[in-house]
């Protein structure tokens, strides 16, 4: 390997290595963030956004466009496993949110292709 070759197989060298480091940092930045803590009705953000417990008692009168059928284990931000009565809510900070809960940030899984 001459001078040449060597100085830009380091530079890739050097260039692969932050791009490694990068890619690992968004992946930890991505980690769904999770607690133990459960959400509650009488939290004062989970109240402005109109979260029950039981999608069943969503406030008909502020909310016209839900239906019974959006329910957290159907929603893109939860994260539980398949089973479990709870699971973590990534609108929420990570904290837990029954299956069959919901607020105004349902957002409808994403069919997997
Ligand atoms: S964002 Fe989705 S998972 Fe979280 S509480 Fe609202 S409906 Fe449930």
């Amino acid at each position: 390997m001459n001078e040449c070759n060597r100085r830009v197989f380091t530079l890739h060298v050097i260039a692969g290595s932050s791009l490694l480091a990068a890619t690992g940092l968004q992946a930890q930045e991505k980690e769904v963030k999770v607690s133990s803590e459960k959400l509650t009705e009488a939290d004062p953000y989970a109240k402005s956004m109109g979260f029950r417990l039981n999608t069943a008692n969503a406030d008909k009168v502020k909310f016209p466009r839900h239906d019974v059928s959006q329910k957290c284990s159907e929603c893109q931000l939860f994260s539980g496993k398949p089973g479990e009565p709870l699971g973590p809510c990534s609108f929420f900070g990570g904290r837990q949110v029954p299956v069959d809960g919901w607020c105004r940030n349902f957002k409808v899984k994403k069919a997997k292709a």
